[in-house]
């Protein structure tokens, strides 16, 4: 995905870029394995969680940087400066257009109501984007409000989690659920696919911003962090600025379908028929803070 701009990067500051891409997962562990000796100037990844287990593998180093504090707003950074957060999305519910109407739902915590028995699909616990999620209701809720939110959630399953994102949006738009919870990018770029059978499918749900009366929708964030290996700092810390520059920001926005981190920044012709939503403003450490705990009431609660 990143690669066209990594290659506008090179052309620009006459730097090669070395892209080693993989399971988010297993690069985690790669640079937990590999310490200083890795090759490694730059992690980037998807979800705060990544991020926040990164630092405290010790395997990140802080980033002093005018540019990057001016470009990110200050919930999407480490304060200590040592991940960044370069692009946004939400984690939202979608709905079968012909059989929920919008009104029937607007907050997570409508989606413990035994009304939606059998009718909810979601993927795995295991999952960060799921944890992320929970870590936020905790850091607002408290455990005991959020276990018994995540039981009453898991009772409505529709099938065990299975699948990513996109494949819960397709058993919406099959019938086999009613509800999903899914990361926006996925249903932008499925009605942006080249597949037909993906677009139809994502043609078939609609999108709720939940929380909107309150504190807002879930949001996380791709981000990135030099690390403590970095053989090439200066150009470690170049690209991530170039990251937040106008230019990537607006590329990110157009290609894939994330929301830019920049404010001001416009965002792409799918996300703007979406409409403006307000967006929980937690700060992301805290995710890092309640993953371990979020993941241990998960289990508890039978989310598998
Ligand atoms: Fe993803």
């Amino acid at each position: 995905m990143i690669k066209p701009l990594l290659d506008e990067f090179s052309t620009a500051h006459g730097t090669t870029v070395n892209l080693v891409t993989g399971d988010a997962d297993a690069l985690l562990k790669r640079l937990q394995s590999e310490r200083q000796n890795s090759p490694a100037d730059l992690f980037l990844t998807t979800d705060v969680g990544r991020l926040l287990r990164a630092r405290e593998a010790g395997l990140l180093q802080p980033v002093e940087s005018k540019v990057l504090q001016e470009a990110i707003p200050a919930q999407y950074r480490d304060p200590e400066h040592q991940w960044f957060g370069v692009s946004l999305r939400s984690r939202v519910v979608v709905h079968a257009q012909d059989r929920v109407k919008p009104s029937d739902l607007s907050t997570y915590e409508d989606l413990a109501d035994p009304k939606w028995k059998g009718k909810i699909c979601v993927r795995s616990s295991n999952n960060v984007y799921n944890q992320s999620l929970v870590a936020a209701m905790i850091a607002h809720d408290g455990s005991k409000k959020t276990e018994q939110w995540v039981r009453g959630f898991v009772a409505n399953f529709g099938r065990p989690p299975a699948g990513g994102d996109r494949d819960q949006i397709k058993a919406v738009a099959a019938g086999q659920c009613d509800l999903a919870l899914i990361n926006t990018y996925y249903l932008a770029g499925m009605l942006n696919a080249s597949d037909p059978v993906e677009q139809e499918a994502a043609g078939k749900v609609a999108l709720v911003w939940p929380d909107q009366g309150s504190r807002g929708a879930h949001v996380n964030i791709s981000g990135a962090g030099v690390t403590k290996a970095a053989k090439n700092r200066a150009h470690a810390v170049r690209l991530l600025e170039f990251m937040v520059s106008d230019e990537a920001q607006r590329w990110y926005a157009e290609k894939n379908f994330e929301y830019p981190v920049k404010p001001g920044t416009a965002v792409s012709a799918t996300l703007q028929a979406w409409g403006e939503f307000k967006a929980d403003e937690l700060s992301l450490r805290l995710l890092g803070r309640y993953n371990a705990e979020a993941v241990r009431l998960m289990d508890r609660a039978g989310w598998k």
